[in-house]
């Protein structure tokens, strides 16, 4: 992971890990004031949120919708998408009072990006199924605000964000020493602060903390060191994105459900633990991550739970197997071990990836790539983390922790902490709203950052 995200910051293409510079270059700190809004499009879950917040980092207000993303939409057209989205702001501002004015909007865009400035970058390409081809290449906040603007509504963003950075930028405005985020939703990403001068392929960029958020896009990493059994490899078949997203495809809450169905379905097709009744195994993505997480959480002594789940959700109950005496529960318990199994090696990479950051960063205890600042003293990391697999799935979270203290030792495990964000990556968009406020208004405070980043670029 380390030498790839060195390779990333390199050059552009230098590996597979694009390591996105997002022009996020200060965190939100607690000083904050005012009521600002954001809208998060997820993989699976689309929110639209109002943030109040007075200073010394107090959350005084907090309103959030969430809604399913319609499938069609994600594989329809631009417009609509965007139409939905500005349909749905508009909703949720009719019952407000403090909408007169101009209204600054956080965006929290949970796909790749080539960011040209804070508030404006292109869609590189879609993942975790979204397929629309006429928004790739598009600048997505452009595209939002276009919506917006037919919907009749002065409100423009102001940050386009990731929503890693999202998480990070609340984590960040809790607690200054959360240095990286994580994402562990229907995809995985991880963003972290980089020091420009180690952004290699951006050279002559400037900004005032001397640092930026760079977005890693870790979901399509991969390595050779990485095993790949031929249930990933049937899996990646089975996708839009063949041969791209390999890391998420194995640690994410879109596909864990389905690497599991594809043992079971090559269990069924190779011997009789799932009786005559395992049609419905041939079915792709029938079995869904928190169905997974609820067979693995099972602790009723005759599983019943997961008897329950392959009936009505597998579509296992042909009497068959249900009538022989033990060989139901057996299988129940092969399920069980399967779901874990599957489980147990995505937390493990999940955490292993979490400790190239900190490699990367010198906070790892080895002390070999410290930069001399605080060498040899603990430092106390912590790492902002969400979404739904990992927030609603407690053995997942504790293979990670396992994982985490097995590969940095007790000690040095001691001094990181996961902190979860709760809307971190919808609520940290909209404190940086705030932060671009100026942006709205005239001013623009991340001008030196952008000018001095084109004038090197012209061609972006
Ligand atoms: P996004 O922001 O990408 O839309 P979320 O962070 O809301 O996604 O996470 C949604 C994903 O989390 C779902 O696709 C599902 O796979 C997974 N998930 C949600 N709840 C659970 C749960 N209880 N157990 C396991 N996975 C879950
Ligand atoms: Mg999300």
């Amino acid at each position: 992971m380390v030498v790839e995200m060195h390779a990333g910051l390199a050059s552009d293409g230098g590996s597979k890990l694009k390591m996105l510079l997002t022009f996020v270059d200060a965190l939100p700190s607690g000083s904050e004031e005012g009521v600002y809004y954001s809208i998060d499009l997820g993989g699976t879950n689309f929110r639209v949120l109002r943030v109040q917040v007075g200073a010394g980092s107090v959350i005084v207000n907090q309103k959030v919708e969430q809604q399913p993303i319609p499938e069609e939409l994600t594989k329809g057209t631009s417009e609509g998408l965007f139409n939905f989205v500005a349909l749905a702001l508009k909703n949720f501002l009719e019952g407000e009072d403090d909408q007169d004015g101009k209204m600054a909007l956080g965006f929290t865009f949970s796909f790749p990006v080539r960011q040209i400035s804070v508030s404006s970058g292109s869609l590189i390409r879609w993942t975790k199924g979204f397929s629309i081809r006429d928004t790739v290449g598009r600048d997505v906040a452009q595209c939002l605000n276009e919506a917006l603007a037919n919907c009749g509504l002065n409100v423009r963003v102001t940050a386009l964000v990731n929503d890693t950075v999202g998480t990070l930028a609340l984590g960040h405005y809790y607690d200054e020493d959360t240095v990286a985020a994580v994402i562990i939703g229907s995809g995985t990403n991880a963003c972290y602060i980089e020091r420009t001068d180690a952004i290699i392929k951006c050279q002559g960029l400037l900004t005032n903390s001397g640092g930026m958020v760079v977005n890693m896009e870790w979901g399509n990493f991969w390595s050779s060191h990485l095993p790949r059994t031929p249930y990933d490899i049937l899996l990646d078949d089975e996708t839009h994105n063949r041969n791209d997203q390999g890391f998420e495809k194995m640690i994410s809450g879109m596909y864990l459900g389905e690497i599991a169905r594809l043992v079971f379905h090559r269990m069924a097709q190779e011997s009789d633990v799932f009786g005559d009744a395992a049609d419905s195994l041939s079915n792709p993505f029938i079995l869904s991550t928190p169905f997974l997480a609820a067979i693995r959480e099972d602790d009723s002594p005759d599983l019943s739970e997961v008897r329950r789940i392959l009936q009505e959700h597998l579509k296992l109950s042909d009497d068959s197997l249900f009538q022989i005496p033990d060989a139901p529960l057996k299988t129940r318990r092969l399920v069980v071990k399967v779901c874990d199994i599957v489980t147990r090696r995505a937390a493990r990479l999940a955490a292993a990836g979490i400790v190239g950051i900190l490699k990367k960063l010198g906070r790892d205890g080895s002390g070999a790539a410290s930069s001399g600042r605080g060498r040899g003293q603990p430092r106390r990391t912590v790492v902002a983390i969400e979404g739904g697999l990992y927030q609603g799935y407690p053995v997942f979270r504790e293979y990670l922790d396992e994982a985490l203290v097995e590969i940095l030792g007790e000690e040095v495990a001691r001094n990181v902490t996961l902190r979860v964000t709760e809307d971190g990556s919808g609520v940290g968009a909209a404190l940086l709203a705030a932060k671009n406020f100026a942006l709205y208004i005239g001013s623009d405070p991340t001008l030196n950052v952008t000018t001095f980043y084109l004038m090197r670029h012209p061609t972006e």
